[in-house]
């Protein structure tokens, strides 16, 4: 059988015109359907028009505050020197201070980290934690980098925007291809460089920490955590209990691999999983620990199972058959979850898909051509700025735990996460029904409505 990869995105071009004459044309935008900004940004105010929001609003929104783009050189483990590109984007503040992780990928852009800081901006409005959006990135493949040779990448990326962020300005945290090893190397690189009278409280820099650092407990599994809270909320009331739903996974990462392992201790049945290496199935159910610790070990679920497939099936919960993508894909389940990278879901995909729900684990995974098909589908789309925004939640929780020199339980941490995710899947929903539209607008509207009444308060300096 044809091993499943995750491929590139392709996407049918949208022909929707992009607010030709309106905001985009105002601030010079170009019109390229494909392109991840322009496609998120134009969710965001078609959200905004429902909303009425004020047009000022609307043009501040459309970009983000700061955009800086840096070189910085590391030298490589072989004595070479190596240049790379790192990105920092501040999208909003007027809620509080940038937040938003940094992300590692070989193919990191500086549309897709405007994209993703604009997302940030409107994740932390609808949950309500006071922050703003930020987002950054270093064009890198981590995977090809050695431990040592990652370190000094990161310090190096902290030193050249150490100017631009602090534990009240802006605050990274982690992201795709980095992790709280990461996050202790730059919460000690900007110690070792912030100013003598910020260094006692210069930890909180960054969240995401090594709990023995003053990470929080329940960060690691925070965004999956999230994502079950919105699910075991909504999908009841519409009438699918958790106990028994049939769920795939793309992507077994951080998010993907705790949505996979929270879903099933609920009683939920983990049929099919692919990421980068291949796709499993296994209609009786897959073990989502034993496969987390299998990724752990190998890096990708290729080869999950292997060797105790008996008599052309394979025993519940022990392994899985190896599928190819499509298959993958066709896979009949009550809900999806994209876990992986944004933009996955084209037109095609969303085409084979068989499910009743479909719950946005990664930002943006999904391209307006795939989110019309399943539209058009009848499939409930569950947006990402609420389905992902566990990790942000447990990130401030961080940083309040160390701007008052206290740690939380992982029962308050879990409470309190839940609180803020159920309320935003209200928020959401109560939006939905006032505006009758779909959930994705209704999340940006609940989201806007907080932004602009803060705008109406604080006016515009001067
Ligand atoms: N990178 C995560 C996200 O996209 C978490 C950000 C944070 O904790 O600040 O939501």
């Amino acid at each position: 059988m044809a091993k499943a990869t995750i491929a590139a995105p392709t996407d049918t071009p949208n022909t929707k015109s992009y607010r030709s004459g309106h905001v985009f044309d105002e601030l010079g935008m170009a019109h390229d359907p494909n392109n991840l900004y322009l496609q998120t940004i134009d969710a965001v105010l078609t959200a905004a028009e429902v909303l009425e929001l004020p047009h000022h609003l609307q043009l501040i929104l459309a970009q983000p505050k700061n955009e800086v783009m840096a070189h910085f050189p590391v030298k490589m483990n072989d004595g070479s020197y190596k240049l790379f590109k790192g990105y920092r984007v501040q999208h909003n503040n007027a809620l509080g201070p940038y937040k938003g992780g940094i992300r590692f990928h070989p193919e990191v852009s500086l549309d897709d980290v405007k994209a993703l800081s604009a997302l940030m901006t409107m994740k932390c409005s609808l949950v309500r934690v006071p922050f703003g959006g930020g987002k950054g990135g270093v064009k890198c493949d981590p995977r090809a980098l050695d431990r040592d040779e990652l370190m000094r990448v990161t310090r190096r990326f902290v030193s050249a925007i150490a100017s631009i962020i602090g534990p009240d300005h802006d605050i990274p945290a982690p992201d795709v291809g980095t992790n709280s090893q990461v996050m202790a190397w730059f919460a000690d690189t900007y110690q070792n460089i912030a100013g003598a009278n910020m260094r006692h409280d210069s930890l909180r820099v960054v969240t995401g920490k090594p709990i023995e650092m003053g990470g929080s407990v329940g960060r690691e599994k925070a965004t999956g955590q999230g994502l079950v809270d919105v699910v075991a909320e909504m999908l009841p009331a519409f009438g699918t209990p958790l106990e028994g739903m049939r769920v795939s996974v793309l992507g077994y990462g951080n998010v993907g691999s705790w949505v996979g392992r929270l879903l099933a201790e609920r009683g939920a049945i983990i049929v099919a999983v692919m990421d980068h290496t291949g796709a499993i199935h296994n209609e009786k159910g897959i073990d989502a620990q034993m496969l987390a610790e299998h990724c752990a070990e190998t890096g990708g679920v290729a080869g999950f199972g292997k060797g105790v497939a008996t008599n052309g099936g394979v025993k519940a919960g022990v392994g899985a058959d190896a599928i190819s993508e499509e298959e993958f894909y066709r896979t009949t389940v009550d809900l999806f979850v994209p876990a992986a990278l944004e933009q996955m879901i084209d037109e095609e995909k969303a085409g084979w898909l068989d499910c009743k729900y479909y719950a946005e684990g990664a930002n943006a995974p999904t391209t307006p051509a795939g989110e019309r098909v399943l539209m058009k589908n009848g499939v409930e789309i569950l947006p990402a700025i609420l389905c992902n925004a566990g990790g942000v939640t447990v990130s401030y929780f961080e940083w309040v735990q160390n701007k008052s020199n206290v740690t939380w339980d992982i029962e308050t941490v879990d409470r309190e996460l839940n609180k803020h995710m159920v309320l935003a899947a209200r928020r959401t929903q109560l939006a939905k029904h006032r505006y009758e539209c779909d959930m994705r607008t209704a999340a940006y509207i609940a989201a806007l409505d907080q932004i602009g009444k803060v705008y109406a308060m604080r006016g515009i300096f001067p």
